[in-house]
């Protein structure tokens, strides 16, 4: 990675791979803060897209579109970790590219990043590698029942995913899923489920953000809570694997670290390289949001203050409110303390996510209680 002229400064222009709402939320930060933005993404409609000075509808892996993005940038970041890393390294010929490719390599295939988690000594749930249908007798055997065969790549909230009980189970779930690489992982009691958002600079100094107590349904993140209602010891514990992740990561840019907390122990589930759902909470309730503080890695300027300054409660929109008329938007902005954010999404599909809401409160209890009012209320 070029750091020659950095900081970047407003008035350069920054990329972005992805035009996702991690992407919108990125270039609404970015132009905010005096930079032009251009998006890549095949989508004539992304929600980034629409918020960006320049929109280059092209595939992923376009060469030219990528030679133009990589000419147009100063530096260019991604906001999903699909991207191909052929292309991050193909950018990085032209322009500063955070984050890099090889740590993009590891998090984006389930089986590396378990490998490398265990590897460097950070606890997960038990798993097992399952490259063929005649892997998963042995991995069965030795994960136990109940599991979940998730698939290696492209899986993402809970979908490419199966609960199995039976070797049968297993088989007709990896034949399911087109006998690709999966990974078998033991099916853990959780007493509940954290997240740490973070960024690293260049220079290897951390800011994190408060921990997130996140709630599920359907393996999609439905509620984030914060501060999360666990102990000091746990939250610190967490903050301290995730920045351990980075560090070992050798990574630059905005990550979070999703956590199962398991008999009061904490084990990582997944590593994200880029923004996260379960940070939507700091765009109202911190003194700079995850998407600022990606601007500002990217650019190599000083990282912001992470500090809360209320506790608050954010909500997930899915496209499934959208089914009998819409949500009720007028019950929501009514509310003085509610901060809504839509992502510009034409086609509401069920699970698929539209928006999100902070509840914030002096008191998180209240914000907690207010936000189920209000999900119920939409
Ligand atoms: P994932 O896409 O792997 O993050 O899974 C989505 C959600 O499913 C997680 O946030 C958990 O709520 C649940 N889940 C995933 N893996 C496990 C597991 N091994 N044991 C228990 N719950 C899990």
């Amino acid at each position: 990675m070029s750091n020659k002229a950095l900081p970047i400064l407003p008035g350069a222009t920054l990329g972005i791979l992805g035009g996702g709402q991690l992407g919108r939320m990125f270039t609404l930060a970015a132009r905010t803060m005096g930079y032009k933005v251009m998006v890549l993404d095949p989508d004539a409609a992304s929600p980034a897209g629409q918020m960006a000075d320049i929109h280059l509808r092209a595939d992923y892996t376009d060469a030219a579109a990528l030679a133009q993005l990589g000419a147009a940038c100063a530096a260019v970041t991604t906001e999903f970790e699909n991207v191909p890393a052929a292309s991050l390294i193909a950018l990085a010929q032209h322009c500063r590219v955070s984050p890099g490719a090889e740590a993009v390599a590891i998090v984006q295939d389930r089986s590396h990043e378990k490998s490398w988690l265990a590897q460097h000594g950070f606890a997960t749930a038990p798993f097992a590698l399952v490259y063929s249908e005649g892997d998963l007798d042995a991995a069965l055997a030795d994960i136990g029942t109940p599991a979940l065969l998730k698939v290696a790549r492209l899986g993402y909230d809970g979908k490419g995913q199966a609960r199995v009980n039976t070797i049968e189970e297993a088989r007709a779930a990896f034949r399911e899923f087109g006998a690709r690489p999966c990974v078998l992982e033991g099916f853990v009691r959780l007493d509940c489920e954290v997240s740490v958002v973070l960024a690293r600079s260049d220079a290897g100094e951390c800011a994190l953000f408060p921990v997130a107590e996140n709630r599920h349904v359907d393996g999609i993140l439905d509620v984030s809570i914060v501060p999360a209602r666990v102990s000091d010891s746990l939250a610190e514990q967490a903050r301290t694997m995730a920045r351990a992740v980075a560090d070992r990561l050798g990574y630059v840019g905005v990550m979070a670290v999703e956590f199962f907390v398991v008999d009061g122990a904490l084990m990582i589930n997944e590593i994200a390289p880029r923004p996260h759902n379960s940070g939507h909470f700091t765009l109202d309730a911190c003194v700079t949001d995850q998407f600022e503080q990606q601007v500002r890695a990217l650019a190599g300027l000083p990282l912001g203050d992470t500090r809360l300054l209320t506790p608050v409660a954010m909500v997930n929109i899915l496209g499934d409110r959208w089914q009998n008329g819409g949500p009720h938007w007028g019950a929501l902005l009514a509310h003085p303390a509610i901060k809504l954010h839509l992502y510009g999404k034409a086609a509401a599909r069920p699970g698929r996510k539209m928006g999100h809401f902070n509840v914030l409160d002096a008191d998180l209890d209240a914000a907690l209680k207010l936000a189920e009012q209000m999900r119920h209320a939409l």
